[in-house]
């Protein structure tokens, strides 16, 4: 059994690349399991995915602020970034004529995110969905077919010109990144959730999507020379599992280099397919909700999100399954002691969750050895934000956090407990149970989450997941009844 140091100091050396981490570890080496050691299994692909998107913090984030939150992704134990190629909601940044374009800017963070990640040493990822493309590039003749998984600005890669338009898109991503000094280790390519197309010709899509991929790994190869093709089995049914690995064992023998498999919410293990050979396992973790899937505790609707015990059952599961390590996806900084957690044990630097939450604490709530026990216990509480009980909960943050700097790290939580207090309050009523008390509690509810979202975490315009029309409280659709001037949730504008 080699060290921990001796196994970090080689992750260090060899991070560049997973075939270099490939030919560095043995699988006795990087997957210690708690048995051994005591500790959580060490991982050597420790991903963090966090696409800057949607109006989240990632694409509200300048870049200095942008690449001191990634030192401090690199310090809890990431070795990886990843973001995706933003095309939605905006035209070709390379063939408009104004420099100031929304799709320039985005383009032009993303590339400094990708610069400031590389510098601290992280290996990067293009997260890529093939067939989506700029609003301009959109055309009737050559639309993709739309249907059940399939969405998004698409276009029929079994079209020619549509299929010319793809591989020039990714020839000029490629060609920037690479004439920007950004190099790329691995794409990793969605089949779906803003791609597909359901058209003759495509079917069976995951087949087209592969072939796609393929000639696209081709056009990297030529800029960034150690770029892998990497899938993420996002949305896949099993059968779309097995086409893959009957085109890769026939057309395809060794190129696929990993699979990044979708742990469903409420799970902590993904589902149990056969990938190609010489394909590695990893897990796509998702660290945008807490410990429970049903408290409906997620995407920064009410503060700060904590998995302490979903976070380590997920590692110790993924790791007897033989996955190499995981993607964590992140839609943004609520989920930050999610990253500490996931990151912090997964490279062995700690051996539990109370260990990673005492040194969150001391680290940016100046705690003391006595206080970080408090905080760690207080903290975990809120793993089903439904249980700890109010108002004792408040005052012992009051106590806590008498001394303690406000910064967004602060004051999510101080939100976290105001939403919570002011939902149970309002409880569930019947739209005609509504009295004037619990209307004004509602009103100071959304009060509440403005704050939060604009005052904490500076958000602005939000597109997607963080409208407040996707997952809102319980209580909104008898309050919408109540008060008919509010929207519906998840319903569109009026279309005319
Ligand atoms: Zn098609």
């Amino acid at each position: 059994m080699k060290s921990k140091m001796v196994i970090n100091r080689r992750e260090f050396l060899a991070f560049t690349g997973v075939a270099a981490m490939n030919a560095m570890f043995s699988r006795g080496a990087e997957q210690t399991t708690a048995a051994d050691t005591g500790r959580l299994p060490l991982l050597p692909v420790r991903e963090c995915y966090c696409p800057a998107h949607f109006g989240n913090a990632y694409e509200a984030m300048w870049p200095l602020e942008m690449k001191a939150y990634l030192a401090e992704m690199k310090r809890w134990g990431f070795n990886r970034y990843g973001d995706w190629i933003t095309t939605t909601d905006v035209c070709n940044p390379y063939t408009t004529d104004a420099y100031w374009a929304l799709a320039a800017e985005q383009l032009q963070r993303k590339k400094k995110a990708f610069h400031a990640a590389q510098d601290l040493g992280l290996a990067l990822n293009l997260i890529v969905t093939p067939n989506h493309v700029y609003l301009d590039q959109l055309r009737p003749h050559y639309a993709a077919k739309k249907g059940k998984r399939i969405q998004g600005q698409l276009i029929c890669p079994s079209h020619p010109e549509a299929r010319k338009l793809i591989l020039e898109n990714f020839e000029r991503w490629f060609r920037d990144f690479a004439e920007s000094d950004i190099k790329l280790s691995a794409f990793t390519a969605f089949a779906y959730d803003y791609g597909g197309c359901d058209c003759d010709k495509c079917r069976p899509w995951i087949i087209t999507f592969a072939k796609l991929m393929k000639e696209i790994h081709a056009i990297g190869l030529k800029y960034h020379p150690n770029i892998e093709p990497w899938f993420c089995s996002w949305w896949w049914v099993p059968e779309e599992h097995k086409l893959i690995n009957e085109w890769a064992a026939s057309e395809a023998k060794g190129w696929l280099k990993a699979m990044t498999l979708h742990i469903e919410y409420g799970q902590t293990k993904f589902k149990d397919v056969a990938v190609p050979d010489g394909c590695r396992k990893l897990a796509f973790v998702h660290i945008g909700y807490s410990d429970e899937s049903k408290a409906n505790d997620i995407y920064a609707k009410w503060g700060p999100v904590v998995a302490s015990k979903r976070m380590p059952r997920t590692l110790i599961d993924i790791a007897a399954q033989g996955a190499d390590g995981f993607q964590a996806y992140s839609e943004g900084i609520f989920d930050d002691i999610n990253k500490a957690l996931l990151a912090g044990l997964s490279n062995g630097r700690f051996k539990n969750a109370d260990d990673v939450l005492r040194e969150y604490s001391k680290h940016y709530f100046n705690a003391s050895e006595e206080q970080s026990v408090q905080w760690a216990r207080w903290m975990a509480e809120w793993g089903d934000r439904r249980k700890p009980k109010l108002p004792e909960a408040e005052k012992e943050f009051e106590k806590l956090s008498a001394s303690v700097k406000s910064t967004w790290r602060l004051e999510h939580w101080r939100s976290k407990l105001a939403l919570e207090s002011l939902d149970r309050q309002i409880g569930q009523p019947k739209p005609d149970t509504w009295t004037p008390e619990k209307l004004k509690l509602a009103d100071e509810f959304w009060v509440q989450q403005e704050h939060l979202q604009r005052d904490i975490y500076r958000l602005g315009p939000v597109r997607h997941v963080f409208t407040p029309k996707f997952r809102p409280p319980d209580w909104y659709n008898s309050w919408q009844k109540a008060v008919k001037s509010a929207p519906k949730q998840q319903v569109l504008p009026a279309q005319t």
